[in-house]
């Protein structure tokens, strides 16, 4: 396909797939909120090398913010979005509005119990809730194949794939590694509304996690220690709130007080009010 067409309704986007399908085509899906950088992009190119048609989703999604968090502030550029998708190989891009995604009287919920209590969870509640309930909903209209997951959300990650085994959603996960600035810092749509202050500060996260997973592949088992050095390195950074620093379980996400599995190291710190995660495997 050329240009990347923006398909606003949900039976648009149902008619182009549907004919996509019929002619024996794979189709890989990008959900994604909009404001791309590369860790998008990263996600829409590893979707164009294995599949025939590429659906990237931009919505906001309402029910995944909860009120006091930044859904009027989130960034939006879909014009620049539209570009970009199609530039890292999108053959459609589907950007519904929000009446079109949630009838009046929607009172349907795809809910994930255990893994969604902790880390991200904890800190943002319904936040799980919404994501699952979204994501549910754009696997219904878009009948991907493959859906492609950044490991920078391993939580969300772990609770799509959950959901997927679960409900026997008939779609495969294929998580994409972290894509990271220069300087270490993860890539995210958050990062523009860092000050430059925040922002010079902001590559302590990375920095903090590498040290941590340098000393438990030196040996360190005990995860009080490196959790403490991390929040050590950010109690330097003035501008840094930790919300939580957690090392989980891979699998389960649960808290281990022994690092002798594989494991998770995984933050989340205020700037302001920009709530910036990150995490490592170790
Ligand atoms: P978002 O637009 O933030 O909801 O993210 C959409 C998708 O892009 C999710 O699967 C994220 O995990 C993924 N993503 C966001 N930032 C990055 C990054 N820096 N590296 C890799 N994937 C990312």
């Amino acid at each position: 396909m050329a240009a990347a067409g923006c398909i606003e309704t949900i039976a648009g986007l149902r008619a182009e797939l549907d004919a996509a399908r019929a002619r024996g085509a794979s189709i890989g899906f990008v959900p994604t909120m909009g404001a791309l950088h590369e860790g998008h992009l990263a996600l829409i190119r590893a979707a164009r090398e294995r599949d025939d048609v590429v659906v990237v989703s931009i919505f906001v999604n309402p029910t995944q913010f909860n009120a006091s968090e930044d859904l009027q502030k989130y960034p939006r550029d879909l014009a620049r979005d539209l570009a970009l998708a199609e530039g890292a190989g999108a053959d459609l891009v589907f950007a519904p509005p929000a009446g079109e995604m949630y009838l009046p009287g929607a009172s349907t919920w795809v809910d994930v119990e255990g893994l969604t209590e902790g880390l991200c969870g904890a800190a943002r509640p319904g936040h799980f809730r919404g994501v699952c309930t979204v994501v549910t909903k754009l696997f219904n209209i878009v009948g991907p194949h493959r859906a492609y997951f950044g490991e920078k959300d391993a939580q969300q990650l772990a609770v799509i794939k959950r959901m997927v085994r679960d409900l026997d959603m008939r779609v495969e996960i294929v998580p994409c590694a972290t894509v990271r600035e220069p300087d270490g810092l993860a890539m995210s749509s958050r990062n523009v509304r860092l000050s430059p202050a925040e922002r010079a500060q902001a590559p302590v996260l990375y920095r903090a996690l590498t040290a941590a997973r340098l000393a438990i592949e030196n040996g360190e088992r005990d995860a009080e220690r490196p959790k403490a050095d991390i929040c050590a390195a950010l109690a330097d950074a003035d501008l840094a709130t930790i919300d939580y620093v957690e090392i989980v379980d891979a699998d389960s996400l649960e808290p281990v007080t022994t690092v002798d599995r594989p494991c998770l190291i995984a933050l989340a710190v205020f700037f302001g009010d920009v709530r910036l995660i990150d995490n490592i495997t170790v």
